[in-house]
């Protein structure tokens, strides 16, 4: 079998695990919960970095700290993972929604002026499997509306927009560590933003609104988000060799690339001129012409013993957020189109072109028994 997913743990993991061990230091209280905030923030470009238990956690601690609260509506993309609609919902907050672009499959942003209200508070830029949003265009709204921009990089450590990292272009991002993605703590996350406020706000809801000078008397409710000094253990290991990562990752991505460009009928992301992209998923779109879907392509690829997961369903199309009054009657037709027809590859670190190659034939050999 040829897994979708596999993570690399052979550097430093062993070790700094066995460290916390030796010490006494698991809980958040541990020092290396802070020495990763350092590292990743200043990796990525931020001032300040609070690490929290889990991506979806990440987002809503970053649209409190961007102060969403009752009433506002946060933009995001309709193609994404429900946790950014949550994090806005959980804080009394509307998702406003706009469709994906049909070359990149991130939020079109050409469509966020016609969603723009008197509520609007926040825009959510999502960078969809490592490749970044066209982040000019949301931050010169932004700018001119006076909203804040909540990036989700939970897909995009390392990307690059105009030689930017993403996650450092808005004002607050939001990053996840779950195990399929580029540096892992099995679970975990992070906020980053250079607002001293923000971060403050952000430290503050991890850990249950507790005040410095006022222990155990609460004016917010908080959450216990910390991550733990096990968890950072992992994420400082895995930061060693995050450029490792991403060039093993653009490296297949490239590979994929050369041999799925010989099959018709497949579209995937191309890098935009501005972009660095990270194929932190090696995706691909089946074109409906091919009398096939994503759900006919992954039953096939599973009969050959390769894994495959498929793309997002639209928020729109989410029967828990029509329970909540929300999207009735939206259509947003590109999402509701690569949901059908889209679907990952086998995309772990661990992947060889001699698998990359069994993939590629077999995808093509689905396609011809059609
Ligand atoms: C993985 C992911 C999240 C959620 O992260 P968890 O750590 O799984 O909660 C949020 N947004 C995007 C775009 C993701 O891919």
């Amino acid at each position: 079998m040829i897994p979708v997913n596999q993570p690399l743990l052979n550097g430093r993991e062993k070790e700094l695990l066995a460290q916390c061990i030796e010490s006494g230091w698991i809980s958040s209280d541990g020092p290396f919960v802070s020495e990763f905030e350092r590292r990743f923030s200043a990796y990525i470009g931020a001032n300040h970095g609070v690490a929290v238990c889990n991506g979806t956690a990440a987002l809503e601690t970053a649209l409190f700290a961007a102060g969403v609260s009752k009433g506002d509506e946060v933009i995001m993309p309709a193609f994404t993972i429900i946790s950014c609609a949550l994090a806005a919902i959980r804080l009394g907050a509307i998702p406003v929604l706009v469709d994906a672009e049909p070359d990149t499959w991130n939020m079109n942003v050409s469509q966020i002026e016609a969603r723009l209200s008197s509520k609007t508070k926040a825009i959510m830029p999502v960078h969809i499997y490592g490749h970044p949003v066209d982040m000019d265009p949301v931050m010169a709204i932004a700018k001119k509306r006076n909203l804040i921009v909540v990036e989700d990089a939970a897909e995009a450590h390392g990307a690059e927009y105009k030689g930017r990292k993403c996650g450092s272009i808005g004002q607050i991002s939001a990053w996840s560590f779950y195990a399929n993605k580029i540096i892992t703590t099995g679970e975990g996350g992070m906020v980053l933003t250079s607002d001293p406020e923000m971060a403050a706000r952000a430290a503050s809801y991890r850990n249950l609104c507790f005040r410095p000078e006022k222990r155990f008397y609460h004016t917010k409710l908080g959450y216990n988000f910390r991550l733990t000094n096990l968890q950072a253990a992992l994420g400082l290991a895995q930061l060693d060799r995050v450029d490792e990562f991403i060039q093993i990752k653009r490296r297949l991505g490239e590979y994929y690339r050369q041999g799925l460009r010989k099959i018709k009928g497949i579209k995937y992301q191309v890098e935009k001129p501005w972009a660095k992209m990270v194929y932190w998923m090696y995706c691909i779109e089946l074109d409906s012409a091919l009398g096939l879907n994503a759900q006919n392509m992954m039953e096939g690829l599973k009969e050959k013993g390769i894994g495959s997961r498929p793309f997002f369903l639209g928020l729109h199309e989410q029967p828990a957020l029509h329970d909540l009054g929300l999207f009735k009657g939206e259509h947003y037709p590109v999402t509701e189109r690569i949901a059908q027809q889209g679907l990952y590859l086998p995309s772990g670190m661990a992947l060889t072109e001699k698998q990359v190659d069994e993939v590629v034939v077999s995808v093509s050999d689905v396609i011809r028994r059609i």
